[in-house]
């Protein structure tokens, strides 16, 4: 095996998630992470506490590793593109980042390799904007967005001055508005052999930028998988990337497929692989960083929803009768990141249930129980709870 000592570099929940994995395939992981109580402390046979782009500190963890993989894409390239060159091995490899880490180059970079996106340009101060695309219009940082954080979508003149007004000194991207059919992600592999394995493209569900339900499969045409089969592989074959990606992606009414983001790490829509897969995404990733075959990524079971559990209050309560409650549902799994700390939005855990063949709306309506028990409400609106 070539990564027996795999450093990760960010140590929350996908890194927790990793951890599992990593013990199963007989690796040791190495978080480099800033707080000790972070998920995947606990979890890990070595840590670095130091901050995501600390570059320093990551040339320390490739002393103690076979291989560095990410979690988390914040991180400060040029510094470490000065570690690449002491041989240290990144996978995925450094240059395939730099075209992805700024959502207006990563825009360019996938018009470059012919992949269809929104019509985009880069914001400049006080542009017209409103000549050029209709509202609604959507305006993103290009730098350390999350979770919708940095993406706004301006309704109107009158919005767009607020803007304007608020606006600090970053540089953004402007785009147009896809009134999506739905929304569709896929987790692909790319393997050091150059093969290429693609999950089942899953339908997310947003609510106000944040990604609240994925639906697994996504009830969509054969030619729409091919599609987003088809737009996974290329990709990962022109970045020449080994490890998982996760792609986001608008499926239009006309049933045109658009890619909306890229991350080149395991991602929240591949969560449920935990459950619903012969092999996890995070095993996937492991597998292929470290230089293992990569097997088929099926599903082990006809279909499954995944609900996050996002904070909806401040606290430092750990919601354990909730858990539990939650857990009793039959076929359902509950993911707990262990966080010490709740804040609105932010990810605690997951749920995955898995459904059999029963058909969309019964999906929906157990996603809408689990939503009733975590939030004591159901956080979508009235038009999307059938
Ligand atoms: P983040 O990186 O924070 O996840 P995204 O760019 O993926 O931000 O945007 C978050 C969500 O905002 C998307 O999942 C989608 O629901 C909505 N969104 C983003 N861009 C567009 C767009 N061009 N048209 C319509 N909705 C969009």
């Amino acid at each position: 095996m070539l990564g027996k000592r795999v450093g990760v570099i960010g140590g929350g929940q996908l890194a927790w998630m990793m951890a599992g994995a990593a013990q199963k395939l007989g690796i040791d992981l190495i978080v480099q992470t800033p707080k000790k109580d972070d998920p995947a402390v606990a979890l890990s046979d070595e840590v670095i506490l130091a901050a995501i782009n600390d570059a320093n500190a990551t040339a320390k963890l490739a002393q103690i590793c076979d291989v560095i993989t990410f979690e988390n894409e914040f991180i400060n390239l040029e510094a470490l593109k000065k570690i690449a060159a002491q041989r240290t091995c990144f996978r995925p490899h450094l240059e395939a980042l730099e075209p992805l880490l700024d959502k207006y180059k990563q825009r360019c970079y996938l018009q470059k390799i012919g992949l269809a996106v929104p019509k985009f340009k880069l914001l400049n101060e006080r542009s017209n904007i409103e000549f050029e695309f209709d509202f609604p219009v959507v305006i993103k940082a290009r730098r350390h967005g999350y979770d919708g954080r940095g993406t706004f979508i301006i309704k109107n003149q009158a919005e767009l001055e607020e803007f304007w007004q608020q606006k600090s000194s970053e540089s953004m991207l402007v785009e147009e508005f896809i009134p999506f059919a739905k929304e569709l992600a896929v987790i692909a592999a790319r393997g050091v052999r150059g093969e290429v394995v693609v999950y089942p493209v899953v339908e997310t569900q947003q609510e106000e930028q944040v990604c609240h339900r994925v639906i697994v499969p996504a009830k969509v045409t054969p030619e729409v998988t091919a599609e987003v089969e088809k737009i996974a592989t290329h990709l990962l074959n022109k970045l020449e990337v080994v490890g998982v990606f996760g792609i986001e992606l608008f499926l239009s009414k006309e049933g045109k497929v658009l890619v909306n983001e890229i991350a080149p790490r395991t991602h929240n829509s591949g969560h449920y692989t935990l459950d619903a897969c012969e092999i996890s995404q995070f095993e996937m990733h492991l597998r292929a960083v470290a230089g293992l075959p990569l097997p088929s990524p099926k599903l082990n079971c006809s279909g499954a929803v995944m609900v996050n559990l996002l904070g909806y209050e401040h606290s430092e309560e750990d919601y354990s009768e909730k858990r539990q409650k939650l857990a009793q549902i039959p076929q359902t799994k509950v993911h707990w990141y262990g966080k010490t700390e709740s804040r609105p939005g932010r990810k605690m855990g997951h749920v995955t249930i898995l459904v059999g063949d029963r058909g969309l709306s019964e999906e929906q309506a157990l996603a809408n129980n689990i939503e009733f028990i975590w939030y004591g409400r159901s956080p979508l609106p009235q038009s999307r709870q059938n």
